[in-house]
């Protein structure tokens, strides 16, 4: 799997959609648009703040480290 990493689609967390270029933040894969959408919001934003849930939600769900390589 991690070998086929730059083949396989994943989804993003954020708009649902399979996309093959992304981030994972946190264990949660963001889409390159939702990426930059997040990183364009003010932290007060409410919509930051449901990308800050949907992370800590991700991560809990995720409490074993996967193959993906932090920092
Ligand atoms: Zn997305």
């Amino acid at each position: 799997m991690m070998n086929n990493s730059n083949l396989v689609e994943y989804q993003c967390q954020c708009c649902k959609q399979r996309k093959r270029s992304g981030y994972y933040i946190h264990h949660l894969y963001l889409c390159l648009s939702c990426e930059q959408l997040l990183i364009s919001l003010e932290p007060e934003d409410p919509l930051y703040k449901e990308y800050v849930k949907l992370m800590t939600a991700a991560r809990r769900r995720n409490s074993q480290p996967n193959t993906i390589p932090v920092n």
